[in-house]
């Protein structure tokens, strides 16, 4: 063997193992974790942790080295009501969180849907849901302080002292290290009232720019062709305390579980493409009307985020984020860009497209609303079939409109692009990435496309 092959083995970034495939870890302890990554343990790189898998994209898989699940490290350490903090581990669930923070009188800051997915997924990956509040922007913005393993296995604390170095490791995709606690800010319980309404395209986009100077929490479902956008507009509210979670949960279990499975029989039993889609854009009406409309007018974010069991293996999704100042237009050629698509590949999403609202939010390098409060718009289908070439096409139509991607929900980015629109902020990333894994043992094929 020659010397430099031999000193590129002995740096941990080459080494020969038979290969068998992906292997997945689960580690129980801090003491696992920190074995997994020494350079002299048997685990090969690149080595991608991993929370609930709910990402749309490969950044939390690895092909030929070593993925961490980090679901056992599922401990809430303390909920410090008088400091408004929460100390948890990173395999966390949202909903278990949610649970235990209520227990207490208390909710997270923020607010987010899908309580599956684990306090460290989504702090590494963009997150966001319908915050009331202009300065309410990702889920990670919440986080406090955070302790890791380094790709070396070393241990490292970002503490609140180290704003600049937080803000890199928030939606650092598992780049930086393994996420092992965080410590996030919480609140007391806070009544929000939701009104719901629907309305035509035409009417929407006439609302759009005055719906994001206010400080409503939003989120939307739009029918492209239907004609139809289904608002929720949060607002605090104190008198709105009292109110259960059930309602809730019916509305959550009506949209993400009964309507999926629903449109898959539906492809199934239905062979004529223009029956079956007109009777699902009605099934998607009538639960809008009445399990959304009609049954939740109140909650807390305790409540709503009791709910939302979503999987990533019953759903293709692609996630960008618009600029909410062009928004109005932005809609409805998403409209045109969906019935042309239609028309020339015979694809089309059978889900509801859903909108967010997300504020300029600064508290990450990486954030996809650092320049301007944006709107995220997330396709979905249950269908595989042709899904690859309509998020190629909708990634076309992102980019078309200055959207900004988040490398775990945003499907088709390509480098070009990403260097147009994280600029100097890109290269800082990589700057202090490549500083704490100068040996890329973090990165997979599909990270290294932009961060090297
Ligand atoms: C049906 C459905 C609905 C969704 N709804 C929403 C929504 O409303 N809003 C929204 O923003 N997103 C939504 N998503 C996307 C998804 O929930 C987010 O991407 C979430 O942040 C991922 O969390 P996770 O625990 O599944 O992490 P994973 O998908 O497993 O990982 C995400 C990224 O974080 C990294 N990571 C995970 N854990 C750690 C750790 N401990 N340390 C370091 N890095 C880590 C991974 O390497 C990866 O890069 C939805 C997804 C689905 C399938």
């Amino acid at each position: 063997m020659s010397v430099t092959a031999a000193s590129l083995r002995k740096s941990g970034r080459y080494r020969l193992r038979p290969t068998d495939g992906p292997v997945v870890l689960y580690p129980q302890k801090l003491k696992d974790l920190q074995r997994i990554l020494n350079p002299d343990s048997p685990h090969l790189p690149p080595f991608r942790p991993m929370g609930a898998d709910t990402a749309a994209t490969e950044c939390n898989s690895s092909s030929v080295g070593t993925v961490i699940d980090m679901t056992a490290f599922n401990e809430i350490i303390n909920i410090d009501v008088a400091a408004g903090q929460v100390t948890v581990q990173a395999g966390v669930r949202l909903g278990q969180l949610s649970h235990a923070l209520a227990a207490r009188g208390m909710e997270l800051d923020g607010s987010h849907d899908l309580v599956s997915r684990t306090v460290g997924g989504a702090v590494a990956g963009g997150c966001n849901g319908p915050a009331i509040g202009s300065n309410h922007g990702l889920f990670a913005a919440q986080v406090i302080s955070m302790k890791l393993v380094t790709p070396t296995g070393n241990l490292l604390d970002v503490g609140s002292g180290q704003k600049s170095l937080l803000n890199v490791f928030r939606l650092s995709y598992g780049m930086l290290g393994v996420i092992y606690e965080l410590t996030l800010k919480a609140r007391p319980i806070t009544g929000f009232s939701a009104s719901h309404r629907r309305c035509s395209l035409a009417q929407f986009a006439k609302a759009i720019d005055s719906l994001v100077r206010t400080n409503a929490g939003m989120r939307f479902l739009f029918l492209p062709f239907s004609d139809a956008v289904y608002l929720d507009l949060r607002r605090f509210d104190v008198n709105a305390r009292a109110t259960a979670n059930i309602p809730w949960k019916i509305k959550d279990w009506g949209e993400s579980t009964v309507l999926p499975r629903v449109f898959k029989s539906l492809h199934r039993i239905i062979p004529a493409a223009g029956v079956r889609y007109r009777l699902i854009d009605k099934l998607s009406q009538l639960t809008q009307g009445l399990v959304s409309s009609r049954l939740v007018s109140s909650g807390s974010m305790a409540t709503a985020q009791s709910c939302g069991r979503g999987s990533s293996s019953s759903l293709q999704y692609s996630t960008w984020f618009f600029p909410a100042a062009d928004f109005s237009i932005i809609i409805q050629a998403y409209k045109d860009f969906c019935v042309r698509i239609r028309d020339e590949s015979g694809f089309r999403c059978d889900m509801p497209t859903v909108g967010y609202r997300l504020s300029r939010d600064r508290s990450a390098v990486l954030s996809p609303s650092f320049d301007e409060p944006m709107i995220a718009l997330r396709a979905m289908s249950t269908q595989k079939t042709g899904w690859d070439n309509f998020a190629i096409d909708f990634g076309d139509f992102a980019k078309h409109w200055g959207a900004s991607p988040v490398f775990n929900q945003t499907r088709e980015v390509d480098l070009a692009y990403t260097k147009s629109i994280f600029t100097t902020r890109l290269e800082y990333f990589r700057k202090v990435r490549r500083q704490i894994d100068p040996d890329r043992r973090m990165m997979n094929p599909f990270l290294s496309q932009y961060f090297l």
